[in-house]
């Protein structure tokens, strides 16, 4: 990794060695004088549980940390003091597995079909109106795409099918995705233009669904989307930076100073390269690179890199590989099945994006290549094969500290969790899910028992295990601060407590987003904590969410996202 750090900070944090107090602080001395220092305030380090009054930064980098006696002598006669006036700043927090700049695409291409509380489409008529108000808008032949609708939120309780979107158009090619992105609907004529009959079969992994009494398709696709939605035509130049745009400014509103993306393919390190040099990308940006089967190389891979490649504010990150779908599409994987039967079927337990052995051929390789490696697994089975895959590619090409990850990891067993442990694995837990749908886990997919134990943070940290949370936007929109609070709460959309076993402290959850999340990229020397010699990456908040009513948490807000000591974001007084 390439990792360029200013010459003047530089000296500067050598000088605090020398002359190391109490908290990192350094003594006042001559020479270099920071560029601003925060002072007064409730500074949460991450260090521990160590606050802090003042924090001084120089360039981009922490020079020092103390108490305001320690930090406000260190001010020269250019440094600009800042006064918290006893404001809580953290470090900035982490987006641990989001889909960027997805939410600025969703704004400036598709039509927004969530249903709330994140969008307003509560029934058929609504989404069939969503979508024929866009066909106005836009010349015959013209492709219309939406996202975000969720059969389970709509009255009628149904994905909706070509029948329906024909009503919206029948002149323009339709495709809208499920909100978990794992299914999606084509209108009659996008079905025509990508060739998709009675006669086509099913691909590997995934179902075309068709009607039973007529034998077509009926226009849903489970795990099989892309069979359509390739053929929409990408965003134009202009768009893809405006969505850039859109989306940076939801990041850094809700204190986001890193995304990780989780997944990308042939274009995503360039298109970001293209915003950086844009001067868009204000925040930093880690991006994993996808791969769809083995064999099948990695656009990281074409690039000739691999992970850790790029700078502070650019990087490549693991390897993602998909291993099953939405426990809520009734794509999971699982070893029971589900609650209520698919389809009337009692034994339907979801199916795996591919089989074990070709799971295991893509991990060694990519493990004995040296990549981190990231894989999306929501049900206990896919687990079980990611878990194996794992075991098999360290015992074959032992490798210490790999930090392979597994995505969303929602249904985890226990038993499941003390090989995670063994194996030195890190969890990214989808734990909005608890308040999203929660409820349905609950009734519809899971029953009472399962649904319980979805994303096992205080198990997983009984057992040592280093974990991230995420809201995997724009399946739900990004929200740092509303994550700690399900993690320390665990409330459904509908107020109840789901799984109190597994609720966290306000400081355990803190670090999901801050420095358990920098651990998790291998960043933890650089970010995460407030502490000198890392860059300086801050928010400042309305309230503190170590010491403000649990229940609360939500309701703080973002004033001030800071990242490399220059504010990006500041709330509008
Ligand atoms: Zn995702």
């Amino acid at each position: 990794m390439a990792m360029a750090r200013p010459d003047r900070s530089l000296a500067f944090i050598a000088l605090i060695f020398a002359t190391t107090v109490a908290m990192g602080c350094l003594a006042p001395s001559g020479g270099i004088a920071p560029d601003t220092i925060w002072l007064n305030g409730t500074i949460v380090t991450m260090e521990g549980d160590q606050t802090a009054q003042a924090v001084a930064v120089l360039d981009d980098n922490i020079v020092a940390v103390g108490t305001d006696a320690e930090v406000g002598p260190l001010a020269g006669s250019q440094t600009r003091v800042v006064d918290l006036q006893g404001r809580t700043m953290t470090p900035g927090f982490y987006a641990a597995h989001d889909h960027f700049p997805g939410s600025g695409r969703v704004a400036v291409t598709q039509v927004d079909l969530n249903s709330p509380p994140i969008g307003a489409i509560e029934n058929m008529d609504e989404l069939v109106a969503a979508l024929g108000d866009r066909a106005r808008d836009l010349p015959e032949g013209q492709w219309i795409s939406g996202r975000g609708y969720d059969d389970t939120l709509l009255a009628e309780q149904r994905h909706p099918t070509r029948a329906d979107l024909d009503r919206a158009s029948t002149t323009h090619p339709i495709y809208i995705s499920h909100t978990s992105g794992h299914l999606g609907v084509a209108n009659s004529l996008a079905l025509e233009l990508a060739g998709i009959t009675r006669n086509t079969p099913n691909p590997e992994g995934g179902v075309v669904r068709k009607d039973p009494d007529t034998g077509e398709p009926d226009g849903v696709f489970e795990e099989s989307g892309g069979m359509v939605s390739r053929l929409v035509p990408p965003p134009t130049p202009d768009q893809t930076m405006e969505s850039y745009r859109v989306a940076v400014q939801d990041y850094v509103e809700d204190g986001v100073t890193t995304a990780v993306i989780a997944g990308g393919g042939r274009g995503t390190l360039a298109g970001l390269q293209r915003a950086r040099d844009a001067g868009i990308l204000t925040f930093r940006i880690i991006t994993m690179m996808s791969r769809g089967s083995p064999g099948q190389p990695t656009a990281a891979e074409t690039g000739g890199i691999i992970s850790g490649f790029g700078d502070t504010h650019l990087k490549v990150g693991a390897i993602k590989i998909i291993q099953d779908g939405s426990n809520q599409g009734y794509t999971g994987y699982f070893t029971e099945p589900y609650h209520t039967p698919f389809k009337g079927d009692p034994d339907y337990r979801g199916y795996p994006r591919r089989s074990r052995d070709d799971l295991v051929t893509m991990v060694k390789e990519l493990h004995e290549a040296g990549y981190q490696i990231a894989i999306h697994a929501n049900g206990d089975a896919a687990i079980d094969d990611v878990l194996y895959a794992f075991r098999e590619a360290q015992r074959e090409f032992p490798r210490r500290d790999a930090r392979h990850r597994i995505e969303h990891c929602q249904m985890v067993r226990r038993d499941q969790l003390d090989a995670i442990a063994e194996l030195n694995l890190s969890p990214s837990f989808f734990v909005g899910h608890v308040y999203y749908w929660g409820d349905r886990h609950r009734d519809i997919f899971m029953g009472p028992d399962r649904a319980a134990g979805i994303s096992a943070l205080r198990s997983s940290i009984d057992r040592g295990i280093r974990f991230t949370v995420h809201d995997d936007t724009p399946v739900t929109p990004v929200n740092p601060l509303q994550l700690v609070w399900v993690g320390v709460n665990r409330l459904t959309k509908s107020n109840q407590v789901l799984g109190p076993d597994e609720r966290i402290t306000p400081l355990e959850a803190l670090r999901t987003v801050t420095i358990d999340a920098a651990w998790q990229n291998f960043e933890e020397g650089i970010k995460g904590s407030i502490a000198p010699g890392k860059l300086a990456d801050f928010v400042v908040l309305s309230d503190n969410p170590l010491t403000v009513d649990p229940t609360e948490i939500r309701d703080i807000t973002v004033l001030e996202t800071i990242v490399g000591g220059k504010t990006v974001y500041e709330r509008p007084m």
